[in-house]
């Protein structure tokens, strides 16, 4: 089987994001820039998954400007065998990121693509359903366990007030929720193998995907402050506090 995984390279969980000065993005000049770390867990369970023997390739893709070979150098690192950087210097939203992979699949024809649940510079969590409808392929998302039986998989997934499991027919769709597995750290030797391995650059040109997909962010903002909040001993003081301070806003 072979498996594709598509990685983003998004603001470091542990800096602080901040907004341009004009508010159209995220800053990310002198910013630390990692692999999204929901596409980490991705990474993770397909090079899993082809220790175990289940898998015999595992291809990262990813889509942007050169700056992404970093990260895909990371992912190969990890045990991924091949990477592909689909370049554009444009600003991709999801729908065309969807568009843009399933050319990829046709091109590459994995059994299994593997994505995260949702990038955590903008919170999107759309690009995995919308390629399981565009290849009209089924989708497990947010998955938590992933269990192959027979010619199928069966999926786990975090949904509102439990668990359920799904059996998909490959191929499939799949999307990482946090609990999937931890990813592992990547030894120097690793580091030096994977700059040996092959990262193919594809100008998106090439793809002859259309990028215009009717949604254009106009501005960001930081939400408002929350206002004070107040900590009340006990039920008596909450009482007297709303009857006499409470405004109607
Ligand atoms: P989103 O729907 O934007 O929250 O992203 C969900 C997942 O889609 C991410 O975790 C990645 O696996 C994938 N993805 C989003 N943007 C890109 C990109 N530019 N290149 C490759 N994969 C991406």
């Amino acid at each position: 089987m072979k498996i594709l995984v598509a990685v983003k390279r998004v603001p470091d969980f542990k800096t602080s994001v901040r907004l341009k000065a004009d508010g159209s993005g995220i800053e990310t000049v002198n910013v630390k820039m990692s692999i999204n770390p929901f596409d980490e867990i991705a990474i993770e369970e397909a090079v899993r998954l082809k220790e175990q023997g289940t898998a015999k390739e595992v291809i990262v893709v990813s889509i942007g400007d050169v700056a992404l070979q970093e990260i895909l150098r990371t992912a190969l690192a990890m045990g991924a065998d091949r990477a592909l950087l689909v370049r554009t210097e444009e600003e991709v939203q999801p729908l065309s990121v969807a568009r843009i992979l399933a050319a990829v699949v046709q091109k590459e024809a994995p059994q299994l693509v593997i994505l995260g649940k949702q990038a955590i510079d903008s919170d999107n969590n759309q690009v995995g359903q919308m390629l399981a409808g565009l290849l009209n392929w089924p989708q497990g998302c947010f998955a938590s366990r992933l269990r192959f039986e027979g010619a199928g998989l069966q999926v786990t997934r975090e949904i509102d007030g439990g668990l359920e499991t799904l059996a998909l027919s490959l191929p499939a769709v799949i999307t990482t929720d946090l609990r999937l597995n931890e990813p592992r750290y990547i030894s120097l030797p690793n580091i030096v193998q994977a700059k040996r391995k092959l990262l193919e650059v594809l100008p998106l040109e090439t793809l002859a995907v259309s990028l215009s997909c009717g949604m254009k962010v106009l501005k960001l903002s930081v939400p408002e402050k929350k206002r004070n909040a107040v900590r009340v001993e006990n039920a008596a003081e909450l009482v007297r506090l709303l009857k006499e301070e409470a405004k109607v806003l």
